[in-house]
């Protein structure tokens, strides 16, 4: 089951990826953690992208691709993954198009995720985030039961570098110019399905993710077995 999840930056694709990953036992691969880990660890692409980050703006195609490819190649994506955060450009859509292909495989569901602005903004400027795990918090909607500390590792959590709200708007400003063409890119293959997730409680989006996700995969078995 390979699937990307789509949508502007505070939608919930991070807290959705792993749950969906949990439940479905596939790994979540967020090209916004790989690139932090990059940066913590001091790593030559660490370095190239650091600056990027911090300004809300895109990394370039090639960085953002080489991480992710390093990644999907590993023997933990053979039974699938959740794709987070990429791809972010049409190149990198097309590129990732290539690569499932050489793999013989391709993409079987794109979530777009859709959200208004306001919830955006607030739950971005709320978040926390584990410097350990990674891990997703939100200080009034998802707050660990320690305050600071994370549930799942113990580790300090904090506020990304780019949560700030000026940051917040040039992400939603690079999202509209750069990502939201990819909804008719994925639209057009048919294998887009949308996801509102204004709604906060995150138990509910999770099961319609799930739903979708089971309902596909039954339409694809009765197919390959030849029932319409
Ligand atoms: P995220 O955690 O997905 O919000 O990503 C944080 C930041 O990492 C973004 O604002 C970009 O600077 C960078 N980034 C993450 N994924 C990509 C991508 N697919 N292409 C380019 N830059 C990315």
């Amino acid at each position: 089951m390979m699937i990307v999840f789509l949508g502007p930056p505070g939608a919930g694709k991070g807290t959705q990826a792993e749950l969906i990953s949990k439940g479905k036992k596939i790994p979540h691969i967020s090209s916004g953690n790989l690139l932090r880990e990059a940066v913590e660890a001091g790593t030559e692409t660490g370095k190239k992208a650091r600056n990027y980050i911090e300004k809300g703006l895109l990394v370039p195609d090639q960085i953002v691709v080489d991480i992710i490819k390093d990644r999907i190649l590993k023997n933990d994506c053979k039974v699938g993954f959740v794709l987070d955060g990429f791809p972010r450009t049409l190149s990198q859509a097309k590129v990732l198009d290539e690569m499932l292909r050489n793999l013989g495989n391709s993409l079987d569901m794109v979530f777009y995720f859709s959200v208004s602005k306001e919830s955006v903004v607030q739950r971005l400027s709320g978040r926390l985030i584990c410097g350990a795990c990674g891990a997703n918090y939100h200080k009034i909607y998802v707050p660990s039961s320690k305050e600071g500390l994370c549930d799942k590792c113990g580790g300090k959590l904090n506020q990304r570098a780019d949560d700030k709200p000026e940051t917040i708007l040039e992400r939603l400003r690079v999202y509209h110019e750069q990502t939201e063409g990819l909804i008719g890119y994925y639209k057009k293959s048919g294998i887009l399905r949308e996801i509102s997730s204004d709604d906060r409680r995150i138990e509910m989006i999770t099961k319609n993710i799930s739903d979708t996700i089971e309902n596909t995969l039954q339409k694809k078995s009765l197919i390959g077995r030849g029932v319409n």
